[in-house]
């Protein structure tokens, strides 16, 4: 007979692992794909001071460490690959990922979301040679350098956060002339004595021959070009939600993040949503694993409705 998961959950972030929990523990028998990134964006990251329950603060590796074996203790299943495609429109659903084909009565959708480009030529030339959208990953190398941050938002506060640990001067460079960013955020920010703000420039080009040496901008308002050394380049001006799968499966607003209703449904019966992925207002590991649990509990309600699982009240 063919296998029918109960729950299938795609993405192992702190949403993904959350509803692994969860369902794990409300009798569902998760299947997590786990993902290529498996732990999702805070794997990318050092300390995580604001995860309650942790008042000396988390490394982010650490954190989804701790997360991926509790879901494991609770007998969530993983497969360690990307789903490449799925099939919402039959019923069980099915999952398509990089070796197996899975069939499932519900899912949850915890795919998360990746750093956006400007698509210059001369950036996407020197990515990994001067040019990053990770300030974590690659904020080390630019020791005592200086450094260009593009961007006006939170991503752009916390990218040059992280910088001004490591360069000599950061510059935060935005197009307009007032940040989008939560005031906190960007209070904390220019409390860095190291960092300057460029206002209302673009970046027109970056500069060098085997590495970044410099970059080319423009002043919006004037037309005024200018040339500055630089030693690095963060792009960080937001991010694009991992959907690409879904296109023509599920509702996605205009930026491809998935639309919900009830914060957790999807246009779907039976799929759920949680975490970045449809979020793009608070974007933190709180409040994707807060979401994780709505999902698993919204999921667990369906498959009772189904009468797939035993109520238990
Ligand atoms: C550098 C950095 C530092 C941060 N610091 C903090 C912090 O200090 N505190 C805080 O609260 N938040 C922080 N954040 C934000 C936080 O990491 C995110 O809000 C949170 O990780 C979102 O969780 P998520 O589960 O929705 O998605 P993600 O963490 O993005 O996880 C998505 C998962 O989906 C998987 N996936 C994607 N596509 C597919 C596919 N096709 N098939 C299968 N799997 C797929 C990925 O591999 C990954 O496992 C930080 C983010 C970054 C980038």
């Amino acid at each position: 007979m063919e296998k029918i998961e109960k729950l299938v959950i795609i993405g192992s972030g702190p949403a993904g692992l959350t509803a692994a929990i969860y369902s794990a523990r409300g009798n569902l028998n998760p299947v997590m794909v786990a993902g290529r990134v498996a732990g999702g964006q805070l794997t990318l990251t050092t300390d995580v001071d604001d995860f309650p329950g942790f008042p000396e603060g988390i490394q982010g590796p650490d954190l989804m460490v701790n997360m991926r074996k509790q879901a494991e203790k609770f007998l969530t299943r993983f497969i360690d690959e990307d789903v490449v495609s799925v099939d919402f429109k039959q019923k069980p659903f099915i999952i398509q990922t990089e070796s197996q084909t899975l069939k499932a009565q519900s899912v949850i959708i915890a795919t998360g979301a990746s750093a956006k480009w400007l698509n210059l030529e001369s950036e996407q030339k020197f990515i990994g040679r001067g040019v990053s959208a990770c300030a974590v990953c690659d904020g080390f190398f630019f020791k005592d350098k200086t450094i260009l941050v593009i961007g006006g938002g939170d991503t752009a506060m916390r990218e040059t956060q992280h910088l001004a640990k490591f360069g000599k001067k950061v510059i935060l460079m935005h197009r307009r002339s007032e940040f989008r960013a939560q005031a906190a955020l960007v209070n904390l920010v220019k409390s860095k004595t190291n960092v300057e703000f460029l206002m209302n420039f673009n970046l027109e080009e970056v500069l060098g021959e085997q590495k970044v040496t410099g970059v080319k901008i423009k002043n919006v308002e004037t037309g005024e070009i200018k040339q500055l050394e630089m030693d690095g380049v963060f792009i960080a001006i937001g991010h694009k939600p991992n959907t690409d799968f879904l296109k023509g499966q599920i509702d996605l607003d205009e930026q491809g993040y998935i639309k919900v209703l009830d914060e957790i449904k999807s246009s779907v019966e039976g799929i759920f949503v949680a975490g970045d992925v449809a979020d793009h207002r608070y974007r933190q590991a709180v409040t994707a694993a807060g979401a994780g649990c709505k999902a698993a509990l919204d999921a667990e309600s369906f498959l009772e409705q189904l009468h797939v699982v035993e109520v238990t009240t």
